[in-house]
């Protein structure tokens, strides 16, 4: 099922590339497969087989190219998570069966490497938009990361990919601010957790409340020289298109063009699609095409464009399939 014949970066075309016209990158590996969470689980390896089949079937394919997705090296993990916490992961991985980081968090014997490369990717992707040799990317990976905590797994995720790629965006290529914008259906406490403290990481999280995780209450805007650099905009089960370009317009963006950042990153969940079975939200398709637009119009104003999209949710294949369609194809320039 794994699609063939994807362009690779390394690939001599990759360099006929102006920047008027350059590609999108998409992280993309069937070790993600391998994080195998059982028959009844919603984060499913059908998921990415859904987003590839359709990404593969659509013209939107002639403007990736596929970026691979090496293990991370722990140096980075440990940017955002405690030893501890990579120490635990490394050791409850099992040789056979399945164990359970918490009551939702199993881990197979392939989920090590998938999370490792999960990180791996992401970080790939940020080297290739720095580097100008992609316009942005989209990282359809799994195990998710956006409710790993620090110090603990939690809720589908073992690390937190772009909290790691937020780091690694000012240790390794030094720019000072960056944007972590996270419209998954549940709130990124990881994520938040990560930066609570920290003015040079803006969050910003749409997502249904009451509900999992929990946390992401309006009145949540970070401590000490973080206040003011954490965004929770909590929603009522129900709302849709309208309220979140509400949100958009009214909160959201005047924050974005304040804090100017010099990187983007997307926690890019599609579970708050009006058909997804793991909440109760309202978005079409066309919502998410319309806030990635507005992420470019931010990056293009402070980021020279720089944007790296991360998948996180989004539990009914083909609603995910065709968001993720959407998505990537407004990262790519393309008419929906
Ligand atoms: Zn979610």
């Amino acid at each position: 099922m794994w699609p063939q014949g994807w362009r690779s970066v390394e690939s001599p075309a990759g360099s006929r590339y102006s920047s008027a016209v350059l590609p999108t990158g998409l992280v993309t590996d069937p070790g993600f497969l391998a994080h195998d969470t059982g028959p009844s689980h919603p984060e499913s390896p059908q998921r990415l087989e859904a987003i590839t089949r359709r990404l593969d079937a659509s013209d939107v394919r002639d403007r990736l190219v596929r970026l691979p997705a090496p293990l991370v090296d722990r140096t980075w993990l440990e940017t955002v998570h405690t030893a501890r916490h990579v120490d635990r992961v490394t050791e409850a991985s099992p040789e056979h069966g399945r164990v359970y980081l918490d009551p939702d968090t199993p881990m197979s014997p392939g989920s090590y490497r998938a999370a490792l490369q999960a990180v791996g990717g992401t970080l790939v992707a940020v080297d290739a938009v720095m580097e100008g040799r992609v316009a942005n990317a989209f990282c359809a990976i799994r195990p998710p990361g956006h409710h790993a905590e620090p110090d603990r797994a939690m809720g589908f995720c073992l690390f937190n990919n772009v909290a790691v790629a937020a780091r690694y965006i000012q240790q390794r290529h030094g720019l000072a601010r960056v944007l972590i914008l996270d419209w998954d259906v549940h709130h990124g406490n990881g994520t938040q957790a990560a930066f609570y403290n920290d003015p040079t990481v803006l969050y910003v999280s749409l997502h249904q409340y009451p509900w999992y995780p929990g946390t992401g209450r309006a009145d949540e805007r970070g401590t000490g020289p973080g206040e003011g650099y954490t965004l929770n905009v909590p929603m009522a089960a129900g709302r849709g298109d309208e309220e979140y370009l509400k949100a958009f317009d009214a909160q959201i963006g005047p924050a974005v063009r304040a804090f100017a950042p010099e990187f983007i990153l997307i926690s890019a969940g599609f579970d708050a699609h009006r058909d997804d079975p793991l909440a109760m939200m309202e978005l079409t398709e066309a919502r998410y095409r319309a806030m990635t637009d507005a992420v470019k119009d931010w990056a293009a104003a402070s980021a020279t464009g720089r944007i790296v999209s991360c998948l996180e949710g989004g539990y009914k294949l083909t609603a995910l399939a065709d968001s993720v369609g959407t998505h990537v194809r407004a990262l790519a320039t393309l008419p929906t």
